[in-house]
């Protein structure tokens, strides 16, 4: 979990004495062929998580934003990790946003994929690479716009706040320490951007949605001990630790959590279901959204795992723990659940249904892990910004918000009282969102250039 005593100070960035004339002259197109050949080049720096060991990662962003003159600063969390951060302070005249993403990724296997997970190769106009959609690509976009802003002299009303951190696929070492060490970073942010969705276009190349997370369920991890008699395994007894455990995820696997539309989804879920045939469908009447409100038709779309997933508080169990000997009873027995609760469910009232469920006088309850989460609002400058963004390039597009099933870094900044929204400024295929911790991972050359232009037309939107 989180490093305690991770040493706090390292390199500041060491300012250069005067800006690279050329810099101020770019053009757009070539911000976005230096921000490709970044990616190309972060891509290539290995930060599976674990180990992480993203300090080469933080170390490389260091070195761009030092020749832009962008004061930046790494904090090094001990362990070859460490987090990143660069600021373009504003005028004070409207509170700041964070820009972030997180530099590791998760595992890839080479021989799954076309070419070396570690490459950055092009092919096809695609820059390959794990963590080129999650989240490289994304950081390079923040960083590229927060360059062209600095290069163009841009005035700025908010500060932009670059962050790049370590540890979000595995324990959230690095948003956890950057909260807790440094605070007053957060104090005067009124957004983030973190990841989370992107615009996606159909088969045919045409937009099907701009989506944006406002929240995500709640993880609640427990391990659940239950206990009996030990003994030798020739002489079976009903009420072993192991047969109470088996009973009662049996009983677990048997339960039907209620199902429910929050308002946040009905949107993204009637955009799901737009393409299904619904009409013959259980349940279903006249219209979706009427629909929606029948227990029938909701059972009937949360046979798809992935529906499931957003109407409802899932449970997974994931690990069983018996004896180590074969031959042996226990005294113990236990099971892992893998719990996520939909935005404002009461974990201590959920725990206490679970108990009730389980029915074992036994039962000894542990927390894991718990994030409590909650939701930022859909009025705001920055959904408002988006939209108009969107609109602007594609008139009447749908900018639809969607609950994100997993959690993400956001949760802990939207604590702070931060308005925090997944948006990756992304136009993916719909069927290349799966690619994420897939094999394959890829984002287009074109996407960098969109993504760079997009983002910097939603913060000049949210400047006004
Ligand atoms: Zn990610």
């Amino acid at each position: 979990m989180e490093n305690r005593t991770a040493r706090h100070v390292l390199f500041y960035g060491c300012c250069l004495l005067f800006l690279c004339s050329h810099a101020y002259t770019q053009e757009n197109k070539d911000i976005a062929a230096e921000g490709v050949k970044f990616l190309q080049e972060y891509l290539k720096i290995d930060t599976t998580n674990p180990p992480g060991n993203e300090m080469r990662a933080a170390v490389f962003l260091q070195q761009i934003a030092n020749r832009e003159n962008i004061p930046n600063r790494i904090y090094d969390l001990g362990n070859n990790r460490a987090n990143f951060l660069a600021v373009l302070k504003g005028d004070g005249s409207k509170k700041g946003v964070v820009l972030l993403h997180h530099m590791d990724v998760v595992p890839a296997e080479e021989k799954y994929w076309k070419v070396h997970p570690f490459s950055g190769a092009i092919v096809d106009g695609e820059i390959y690479g794990r963590g080129a959609l999650d989240i490289k690509g994304k950081g390079i976009i923040d960083l590229m716009t927060m360059i062209h802003y600095q290069r163009q002299r841009i005035p700025l009303s908010r500060d932009i706040i670059f962050l790049a951190v370590a540890d979000e696929e595995n324990n959230s070492l690095g948003s956890k320490w950057m909260i807790e060490n440094e605070p007053g970073i957060f104090k005067n942010v009124e957004f983030l951007i973190d990841e989370g969705a992107c615009a996606l276009f159909d088969k045919t190349g045409k937009t099907i949605a701009y989506f944006f997370s406002l929240g995500e369920k709640s993880p609640l991890w427990l391990t659940i001990t239950f206990k009996g008699e030990p003994g030798h395994g020739s002489v079976p007894l009903e009420n072993s630790a192991v047969n109470r455990a088996i009973r009662a995820a049996h009983k677990i696997l048997a339960y039907q959590s209620e199902l429910q539309v929050l308002p946040d989804i009905e949107e993204s879920l009637m955009m799901c279901l737009a393409t299904r045939e619904c009409e013959k469908m259980p349940g279903f009447s006249n219209n979706l959204s009427e629909s929606l409100r029948s227990q029938l038709f909701l059972e009937t779309i949360a046979k798809d795992p992935e529906l499931a997933a957003l109407l409802k508080n899932t449970i997974a169990i994931t690990c069983l723990q018996g004896s180590d000997k074969i031959n042996t009873i226990s005294n113990e027995a236990k099971i892992s659940l893998d719990c996520r609760l939909l935005p404002g469910v009461d974990k201590e009232r959920f725990m206490q249904k679970l108990m009730a469920i389980m029915d074992d006088h036994t039962a000894e309850i542990k927390i894991e892990e718990y994030i409590p989460t909650t939701k930022s609002p859909r009025d705001t400058v920055f959904v408002n910004a988006l939209t108009q963004c969107a609109r602007a390039r594609e008139a009447g597009v749908k900018v639809i918000p969607v609950i994100l099933p997993s959690s993400t870094d956001a949760s802990f900044y939207r604590l702070l009282g931060i308005h925090c929204y997944g948006f990756e400024s992304y136009r993916i295929r719909e069927e290349d969102s799966a690619l994420c911790h897939g094999n394959n991972e890829r984002v287009s050359v074109e996407n960098i250039k969109f993504g760079i232009e997009f983002l910097t037309d939603i913060l000049a939107e949210m400047a006004k």
